[in-house]
């Protein structure tokens, strides 16, 4: 595995739109891992693949330690009630806010081995959902922010 370089807020990539995995490949499962991998260093909860520099539908998310959500061509199919919690970003350090997100996601994507997958996530899980598959749409979470944060 390798640590990838996180690019930060004023890189314009991070405003491009992801294109879809169409093939899982050598290539995509060697991402999945160096993402973990950069995640987990970098000790945050949730990266894109955007994030990385590489314009692919590809999510990584770790809110239970040990438990890593993978998740290729992810899409949001439900949404439910409202949350305002605190939020940050690997690719926005030092910033913190509040945001508006809803209480209860579904989530289909892919995993790994090309299956067809279901999440579901609620409270900081949901968060993170919603704010990983918005960088895959070019959206940080200043974009919907309530009020500024403070550092957790
Ligand atoms: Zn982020």
């Amino acid at each position: 595995m390798a640590y990838l370089r996180i690019v930060t807020e004023e890189d314009p990539i991070l405003r491009r739109t992801s294109r879809p995995v169409e093939q899982i490949t050598p290539r995509i499962l060697q991402l999945l891992d160096d993402m973990t991998e950069t995640m987990r260093r970098a000790q945050g909860c949730g990266l894109a693949a955007v994030q990385v520099g590489v314009l692919r539908r590809v999510v990584v998310i770790e809110t239970e330690p040990g438990q890593v959500l993978e998740l290729i061509n992810p899409r949001i199919v439900a949404k439910s009630g409202h949350q305002e919690e605190q939020e940050g970003c690997l690719s926005i350090p030092g910033r913190w806010g509040i945001t508006s997100r809803p209480a209860a996601v579904v989530v289909h994507a892919l995993n790994r081995k090309g299956e067809q997958v279901e999440y579901r996530g609620t409270g900081l899980l949901a968060r993170a959902m919603c704010h990983e598959l918005d960088h895959l749409d070019g959206k940080l979470f200043t974009d919907v922010l309530v009020r500024e944060g403070t550092e957790e």
